[in-house]
């Protein structure tokens, strides 16, 4: 069968790359192509950003008011809640994820377009009271401009959602590059959008490789801010290139998160969150669980019950209800994986479950469990991305906190006690983003997310992420 040509989304239209150029996207799980994607050129960035820029200047987006605007965004919403399996599939089959946590997603997703298009009309300026007599002034906040939208393979459209949403609500218009290898789904989104009413030119979708559109779209001059979610090694590069033009940044990175389970804890809840907090999506989320640091006199126990779960865990087509741990999504991934696994063994890790790819064809990993690791190891203290855990005794509470803020990240991470005042305690000295008490993952579209020290700048999510995307503006007059 022909694999399904995609081509780009630029000013309301579907446009062919200028390079005339597509380039194949494979299904992890069969590991084989399924589609073909517009190889997207420095030319397209650069008609997708202008075409983003008169949109945002004249025509009918910049002339809504801001209540059609909440309203429009809200339809948005409703689009993709009544295309919300399709969507899923079409993430299952980019990124080898499983269906049940996708189509989760997906039905979760517009949350985002309705909470932030009920705020689109409650943007407010202020009257400062002036200290010059004759003087009034006003403050307003206007739209910062047009937005370069970088995103990831792990969750394309719930991390798309958490930067568009609130970037439209603001009255931006943006120049999406989904990830090489899961560019399907956003391509499908935005030709969706467009059928629902969005006018031409306020999201484009230019697709193609990071060093050539994602570099071009962050030093475009006209992108006036660039939102991101993905590597720190990536986000320290677009930092470092927005930096030269003045370009604001917010940036979702990595994390290497600790879960830490104490001995007063309900050690099967604590179990059942360690074993999700690593092993949903293949560990391959931002906000993994990788670093288990349990506490000395139930590290057997805990050790024990986590790898009785984990090797039941049952690993297949992520499309069927019944599968728990799907592939891999991209070959290097898998190759990096497997390499984490043989730095833990030769750091003298000791290796309890899995440890191996396993065998049954495509890019699967056993669920691996390591002990015995200390928080200076390479497994400790780098993102492997990948279902790998890592567990590190500690004695006290000091040396859990110790521990746990001994890592360049800081995005999430999990405590777990039946001792309220520590749990609050814990709350206040960990150095993160997140700090989930006897859960683990739950995010929304209610609270601010994002990391401390090298998992990023900025939040999303909540009444603040809209800041993100707004400018203030004083404005005097003599009386
Ligand atoms: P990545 O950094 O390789 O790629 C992310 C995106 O950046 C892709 O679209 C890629 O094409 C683009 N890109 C690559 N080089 C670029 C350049 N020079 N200029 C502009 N764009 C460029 O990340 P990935 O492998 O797709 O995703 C995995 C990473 O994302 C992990 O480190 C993970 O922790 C992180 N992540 C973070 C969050 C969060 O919210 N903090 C969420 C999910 C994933």
């Amino acid at each position: 069968m022909q694999p399904q040509r995609y081509d780009m989304f630029i000013d309301g239209e579907s446009r062919k790359p200028a390079g005339g150029e597509w380039f194949p996207t494979d299904n992890p799980y069969l590991g084989t192509p399924w589609a073909e994607i517009a190889k997207g050129t420095a030319q397209d960035v650069d008609d997708a950003v202008r075409a983003a820029d008169r949109a945002l200047r004249a025509g009918p987006w910049a002339e809504l008011t801001a209540s059609a605007r909440g309203a429009l965004l809200r339809r948005l919403g409703d689009t993709i809640a009544a295309n919300a399996r399709h969507l899923a599939e079409l993430e299952v089959r980019d990124n080898g994820k499983l269906f049940t946590e996708m189509y989760g997603q997906l039905t979760y997703v517009p949350q985002w377009f309705h909470y932030y298009g009920g705020l689109a009309d409650k943007i407010e300026g202020t009257v400062p009271p002036i200290d010059k007599k004759g003087y009034f002034a006003y403050t307003k906040k206007e739209p910062v401009g047009v937005v370069g939208v970088i995103t990831p393979w792990n969750s394309p459209l719930l991390l798309l959602a958490w930067k568009i949403a609130p970037a439209l609500a603001a009255g931006c218009t943006v120049v999406v590059k989904p990830s090489e290898f899961t560019s399907a789904s956003t391509l499908e989104l935005v030709r969706l959008f467009h059928e629902a009413g969005l006018p031409p030119g306020v999201v484009n979708v230019v697709t193609g490789f990071g060093q050539d559109v994602g570099a071009a779209l962050v030093e475009h001059p006209l992108v006036r801010k660039v939102t991101f979610t993905g590597s720190d090694a990536t986000g320290r590069r677009i930092n470092e290139a927005a930096a030269r033009d003045f370009k604001q940044v917010s940036l979702e990175l990595g994390g290497k998160s600790p879960n830490i389970v104490f001995a007063d804890a309900d050690i099967e809840a604590a179990v059942n969150g360690a074993v999700s907090g690593i092993f949903a999506a293949t560990g391959q989320t931002c906000i993994a669980g990788s670093r288990l640091l349990v506490q000395e006199s139930v590290h057997d126990e805990v050790v024990g019950r986590l790898v009785d779960l984990a090797r039941t865990a049952r690993m297949g087509d992520p499309m069927d209800e019944a599968t728990q741990v799907g592939p891999i999504t991209t070959p290097a991934q898998y190759a990096k994986v497997l390499d984490y696994i043989d730095i833990a063994r030769e750091e003298g890790a000791r290796l309890v479950l899995g440890g191996r790819a396993a065998d049954r064809g495509g890019l699967f990993v056993e669920p691996t469990v390591f002990t015995g690791v200390r928080n200076t190891m390479r497994i400790a203290q780098e993102e492997v991305f990948g279902p790998v855990l890592a567990v590190i005794p500690f004695k006290d509470e000091d040396e859990a906190v110790a521990l746990a803020n001994d890592s360049r990240y800081g995005l999430g991470a999990g405590v777990w006690t039946t001792d309220i005042g520590r749990a609050f305690r814990m709350a206040d000295r960990i150095r993160s983003g997140t700090v989930w008490v006897n859960t683990y993952r739950a995010v929304s579209y209610l609270t601010p997310f994002g990391g401390f020290k090298d998992s990023g700048i900025g939040r999303e999510n909540g009444i603040g992420a809209i800041t993100a995307y707004l400018a203030d503006k004083s404005v005097w007059i003599n009386t």
